[in-house]
């Protein structure tokens, strides 16, 4: 058994990852052969993701506010609270808080057999973001 006191320093979300404020709290970092890793991102109001695509695919579970996300191609959907997103694997998205509403969700991420858990592409422009439905 291993338990990890409230320790940890809140990690900033580095600006060629995201666009906006973002703070990620590691909730499980179990050392190999697992592979899962779990995080808790915080995502200020406007703040959100690269594009990017996971090789293992990706679970988001929605805990406070209003949050938004995308795949390629498709609409941008509202999420909240106790929403639960499935981005297949390789499947590129995005997602992060709507302009007004800061987002917080758990991240569970499977690493691939070569380590990668995430890989990033180009951000999210302000045109794209604003395509977003309106938070009613
Ligand atoms: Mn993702």
């Amino acid at each position: 058994m291993q338990i990890t006191r409230n320790s940890v320093d809140t990690a900033k979300g580095p600006a060629d990852w995201f666009t906006g404020d973002v703070y990620i709290d590691a909730v499980a970092a179990a050392p190999p052969p697992s592979r899962v890793a779990a995080n808790l991102v915080h995502f200020m109001p406007g703040a959100r993701t690269h594009w990017h695509h996971h090789p293992l695919s990706q679970t988001v579970f929605v805990t406070e506010g209003i949050g938004l996300c995308q795949r390629r191609g498709g609409p941008i959907e509202v999420i909240r609270p106790g929403d639960r997103v499935l981005f297949e694997a390789d499947e590129e998205h995005w997602h992060g808080a709507a302009p007004n509403r800061l987002m917080v969700h758990v991240a569970i991420n499977e690493a691939d057999a070569d380590h990668e858990v995430v890989h990033w592409l180009e951000p999210v422009t302000d045109d794209e973001y604003r395509a977003a439905p309106a938070i009613t």
